[in-house]
């Protein structure tokens, strides 16, 4: 059964065409510039040349269409009809607790996501436009949404409330949630297998290091604690989020700046994080790594204080998991630098690791970086957020 897997933004929209079966991908592509000027639709077929059409989209569902047509295109699809796309899966940015998994979309889950706005104003919003769009076009195709919260559902009470007046979790639902709930459960299963051992027997630490970036820890297949909070601007320094701060520099920052809340938490989201730790230089580690060896201060306090962070996080979930069996890395960052992993495992030799030099530079592969000799295991596994929300629709229509 071939999936489309979609992941709307509020003016973009990317997506894939995978078999379900062989999980080999068959298209991609993506929107850009919805109800914008200049939109353009980027389409790859796998055994195909990339197609970049500039064509008006007024919104999502002339987005999803011109995917259609495509995907259906005489002459650059992958199927003959929409009948050879057996279901749908939508990534969701925000479940709530309403979601502990992916789930089969019906009016009602429709109306539970909608019930969850108020924590991604900016983003369930458009995953619902995107869920509208699809079923206006294939309504009998089955859908099913992932949501980036649901793995985090298994969390504690210890770990996911705040140490704030209970009756705002009572009246708000305030609390930790957690989000890259895919590519931590994706990543996660993914080393068991590496392992070779049983997901449920293990204690694994996930960071996910991109623009975005988390660390999770995963007791016995479930996640006992993860790094973002209520929204994704809490845990780790980013690429632009300023991560765990004292929520007093908020107002502190309003009065000195004569700026409003809402002005400052638009820098802690945009303009923080190694962005703006490097005074501005950029939020791409690649253009700072470069600087550190060329020993420029800036970059070196930067990717100093994001090592330092993350090594901080394992600390924390080592103690949580009571030990820990294999540290994993993912995303763009976790994925291909080794610089950044050195530095970070710098820090544990507490945990007996010794990383293998020659392991901890290749790229594109699911692998054990460390040495036979080393206490604890370090991985490098490329996450596949698309292919694990493929998964979990199969899961669900089949
Ligand atoms: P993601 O959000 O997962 O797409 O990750 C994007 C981040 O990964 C960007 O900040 C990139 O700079 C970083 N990244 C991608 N490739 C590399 C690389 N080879 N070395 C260092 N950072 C990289």
């Amino acid at each position: 059964m071939n999936i489309l897997v979609i992941n709307c933004g509020s003016s973009s929209l990317k997506f894939q065409l995978i078999d379900a079966k062989s999980e080999q991908l068959i298209a991609k592509g993506l929107c850009e510039r919805i109800g914008i000027d200049g939109s353009q639709i980027t389409y790859t077929p796998t055994q195909g040349e990339k197609v970049e059409t500039v064509t008006p989209m007024k919104d999502h569902t002339d987005a999803i269409r011109l995917v259609l047509g495509a995907l259906t295109d005489e002459k650059c699809g992958v199927v003959k009809s929409l009948k050879e796309i057996g279901a749908v899966g939508h990534r969701i940015v925000h479940g709530g607790e309403n979601f502990a998994s992916s789930t089969l979309i019906t009016e009602e889950v429709v109306e539970a996501i909608r019930q969850c706005n108020d924590l991604a104003p900016l983003h369930n919003p458009a995953n619902l436009i995107g869920i509208a769009a699809c079923r206006e076009l294939m309504p009998d195709t089955p859908m099913v949404a992932v949501f980036d919260t649901a793995f985090h559902q298994t969390m504690p009470q210890e770990a996911y409330l705040y140490g704030i007046p209970y009756e705002y979790y009572e009246k708000y639902k305030v609390r930790r949630y957690g989000f890259h709930g895919t590519s931590h459960s994706y990543v996660s299963r993914q080393a068991a297998k590496l392992l070779g051992r049983e997901y449920e027997e293990l204690k694994l630490i996930v960071c996910h290091l991109g623009n975005g970036a988390s660390v999770s820890a995963v007791r016995e297949g479930k996640c006992v604690d993860t790094s973002m909070g209520l929204t994704p601007l809490e845990g780790l320094i980013m690429g632009t989020r300023s991560g765990d701060l004292d929520p007093a520099i908020i107002e502190f920052l309003c009065n000195k700046e004569g700026k409003s809340v809402g002005e400052i938490l638009g820098e802690l989201n945009k303009k923080s994080g190694v962005l703006g730790l490097s005074g501005g230089f950029s939020s791409d580690f690649r253009d700072l790594e470069e600087q550190f060896h060329k020993d420029a201060d800036f970059a070196v306090r930067t990717m100093k204080a994001f090592a330092y962070r993350v090594a901080k996080y394992i600390g924390a979930y080592t103690a949580a998991l009571n030990g820990v069996d294999a540290i994993c890395f993912t995303a763009g960052l976790g994925e291909n630098s080794g610089f950044i992993r050195e530095k970070i495992c710098a820090y544990l030799g507490y945990l007996g690791i010794t990383l293998d030099p020659e392991a901890n530079q290749k790229r594109g592969q699911d692998i054990d970086i460390t040495t036979p000799q080393s206490r604890t295991r370090v991985l490098v596994i490329p996450t596949n957020e698309e292919l694990a929300i493929a998964r979990e629709t199969y899961g669900l229509v089949k």
